[in-house]
């Protein structure tokens, strides 16, 4: 019998996917089980499944590799004349299995990187924990019968553990009494103890709550994802939508349709930086009553271990998450959003590189399931797949309520420039004081912490970088440090120049917002000021903190970087200033222009809203550029149109595809030598250009020497099975490092 997954996938394949037959049930000795390793390794092993042992694809198991027990996961079972020969399955541990679903997609992700599938498993399966026998902790709470002498020790406790029923170190710490105190209550029977799950389930969302009455465009656009929802079919749909307009209450509204589809529907929500916008999950809240299952870097082990279980489990519905959430084992996932899709966090760069959105488009495919992205400056990708057709495309054009867009105006810095050793040029100093003449606040956005990018001697020339990655150090005055912004490394702000020995010759040059501050406080005396960067907010609970403060009133001026553009509401925030466009656009990269844009309207978005109309002054060098332009006349569209003319002349994405080749080792002659290895060996193939070996912008890090290849590739080509065939050839020492990056985002 086939499984409605199966018939449901048929329906859905996806390029580089071989059906898998149906495993035969594991009965007898003569099976054989191949185990797929959470290592580097490229296929899984064949192992022996012992009689008495009962073995599916999907299990966790322990296997020996050479003398040790390591956990794996069964990819097939299989009959084997030849399976006396094999060692045999140690154990298998009792966690749930992994979905077929998942083992799919794990087995497509690694096609599609060009990485090994254990590689993609150890993202999969983090910790053998989550796969253990549930474990309790026996709690104690009052049992309302005798007790003996009453001491006010006694009653402390007593009246602790009525309150909430823990173990009975942890009720000796809250009454403030030794342990003795608490064992003499067990003992007389006046406390009892029961067994509560370590990993208990989550709360289940209630499902009869109603959302915000939406308005009727919102009705229209929550009636398509509804539909969609309800085909259980891949059904791919970008919600595009202005700031404002109600794109969360309209997405709310499919996840709510989405778990009530079955009594163990699963959706997952994908949202950037998560740990830090906590706001949105109190959203989440508000609407289902219960806070979603969270999953992010922040949540800590044993957080993410009762996630891991009760999702693999099909117990937990609701799970909202940043980039990794993708590779949780859902069993029987309805509905994907991607929130912000645009937004940079969901590429990951370092061990395995995917980008999250792409990765999840796929994973819906997998799984025959809708799958929403939102944005109010959707990627040049995702638009264009929209406008051919291929994702459903839904529009939200007006801010909710009577709140206005702002109007957008350029600053030429080549005709106003700022005084000099100055950053703000006069037009902003007063559109500044005028919105706090108006009782109203502003915002100043540099994408640069810290005070200065660049610290340089006067007298010699000589340019502070980073020991490990040559790149500059930026200077913060507020903890007096030099700091490298790659890799963390700072060190106090010397007084001689290392190489001349002049003394006190260092000049801080280019602004960060501690020196826009520094002419802020010059500039408004009287104003409360302050940053917000990630050095004054650094988790979640500062970020609260500090938003909260700017939402009562209590700070006139911020001066931020791009943490605060991510869907902040500060009601009343009408001037946004643009302390200099033109950072984002220097380096060149592919998407230079299109992040730019992205970033400042955002940042723009952030003024005006409810009653209040805003405005952004942008200060840029640049006005003519397109994204200045674009931004200027709130023409979203046409600029992406004339940046999709140049990629398409250029055969760059969405009309190419690109791969990387990052290559690193402990020396330069070692990275070039292995470099050089890699560029002989590279197939020919019509339609692929191979660039490199290059040094790496970032040509060293951390003592590992970089060189970079670009490849690019005619869209019909299938570029990972070219890259797979290019690295099947290669021979480097073990001190080499070669990373595929099959959607470079980042060109360093
Ligand atoms: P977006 O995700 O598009 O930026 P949001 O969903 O966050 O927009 O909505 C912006 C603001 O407007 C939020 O404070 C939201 O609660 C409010 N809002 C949007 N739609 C409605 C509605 N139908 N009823 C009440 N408030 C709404």
């Amino acid at each position: 019998m086939r499984s409605r997954l199966t018939t449901r996938l048929e329906s859905a394949r996806l390029p580089g996917f071989e059906d898998e037959p149906e495993s035969p049930r594991a009965t007898g000795p003569a099976l054989k089980a191949s185990v797929l390793f959470p290592l580097p390794l490229p296929e899984p092993f064949d192992y022996r499944i012992p009689e008495g042992l009962k073995a599916s694809p999907g299990d966790h198991v322990l296997a020996p590799i050479g003398a040790r027990l390591v956990r794996g996961c069964v990819w097939a079972v299989s009959q084997s004349p030849t399976v006396d020969n094999l060692k045999p399955i140690a154990e298998i541990l009792p966690g749930p299995p992994l979905p077929e679903e998942t083992r799919r997609f794990l087995d497509w992700a690694a096609k599609f990187l060009v990485a090994s599938p254990g590689k993609i498993l150890s993202m999969v399966v983090r910790s053998e924990e989550a796969l253990r026998d549930p474990t309790f902790t026996l709690v104690y709470a009052p049992s309302g019968g005798a007790v003996g002498k009453i001491t006010e020790a006694r009653a402390r406790v007593l009246s602790e553990a009525a309150k909430e029923a823990v173990a009975p170190a942890e009720l000796a710490r809250r009454a403030g009494v030794s342990a003795g105190v608490v064992k003499g209550l067990i003992e007389t029977g006046a406390l009892v103890g029961s067994r509560r799950l370590d990993d208990p389930p989550f709360p289940n969302p209630d499902l009869g709550r109603e959302g915000r009455a939406l308005s009727p465009t919102q009705q229209d656009a929550a009636a398509v994802l509804i539909r969609a929802v309800a085909k259980r079919e891949f059904a791919p749909i970008l919600l595009d939508g202005v700031t404002g307009s109600g794109k969360t209450e309209v997405y709310l509204e499919a996840v709510a349709a989405a778990l009530a589809m079955e009594p163990d529907a699963q959706v997952l929500v994908l949202l950037p930086e998560i740990a830090l916008t906590q706001a949105v999950l109190a959203r989440f809240q508000e609407r289902f009553g219960a806070a979603p299952v969270e999953w992010h870097s922040a949540i800590g082990q044993r957080a993410r271990r009762r996630a891991w279980r009760e999702v693999a489990a099909g117990r937990a519905r609701l799970v909202v998450g940043a980039r990794s959430a993708l590779f949780l084992p859902f069993p029987n996932l309805k509905l994907i959003v991607i929130d912000e899709e645009h937004d940079g966090s969901y590429k990951q760069d370092d061990g395995v590189a995917y980008h999250a959105r792409d990765l999840s488009v796929a994973r819906a495919k997998l799984g025959g399931c809708a799958i929403v992205m939102a944005s109010a400056t959707p990627s040049l990708e995702t638009l264009m797949n929209a406008k051919s057709g291929r994702y459903e495309h839904v529009v939200l054009k007006a801010r909710h309520g009577a709140a206005l867009l702002p109007a957008i105006e350029l600053v030429d810095l080549r005709e106003t420039p700022p005084e000099k050793g100055r950053w703000l040029s006069p037009k902003l100093a007063v559109a500044a004081a005028e919105a706090l003449a108006n009782g109203e606040q502003a915002l100043f956005y540099i994408n640069r912490r810290g005070y200065a990018p660049l610290t340089l001697c006067r007298a010699c020339g000589h340019r502070m970088v980073s020991p490990d990655t040559e790149s500059w150090l930026v200077e913060h005055r507020y903890s007096g440090r030099l700091v490298c912004h790659v890799t963390g490394f700072s060190m106090p702000r010397p007084k001689e120049c290392p190489h001349c020995l002049a003394c006190d010759s260092f000049v801080a040059i280019g602004p960060g917002v501690e020196r826009v501050e520094e002419e802020v406080r010059d500039l408004f005396p009287q104003a409360r000021v302050e940053i917000f960067s990630s050095d004054t907010a650094p988790d979640g609970e500062s970020v609260r903190a500090l938003v909260n403060r700017m939402a009562a009133g209590e700070i006139d001026i911020l001066i931020g970087t791009q943490i605060v553009a991510k869907g902040h509401n500060f009601p009343r925030l009408t001037m946004v200033g643009v302390v200099d466009a033109d950072i984002g656009l220097k380096g060149g990269d592919l998407r230079a222009g299109e992040r730019t844009f992205q970033l400042l309207s955002q940042v723009a978005g952030r003024a005006g809203r409810a009653d209040r109309p805003g405005r952004a002054l942008i200060q840029t060098y640049a006005p003519d550029h397109e994204a200045m332009q674009a931004l200027k006349r709130q023409d979203r569209d046409a600029f992406l149109e004339a940046e999709a003319a140049m990629r398409e002349q250029a055969g760059m994405p969405p009309y190419g595809r690109l791969a990387a080749v990052i290559v690193a080792g402990p020396s330069d002659a070692l990275a070039s030598a292995a470099a050089d290895h890699i560029g002989e060996k590279a197939p020919l193939a019509h339609g692929v250009d191979v660039w490199g070996p290059a040094p790496a912008p970032l040509g060293v890090i951390r003592g590992q020497h970089r060189k970079r290849f670009l490849i690019r590739a005619d869209r019909n080509i299938d570029l990972s099975a070219f890259m797979a065939a290019w690295m099947a050839r290669i021979k480097v020492p073990s001190t080499i490092r070669v990373q595929v990056d099959m959607e470079p985002y980042s060109f360093l």
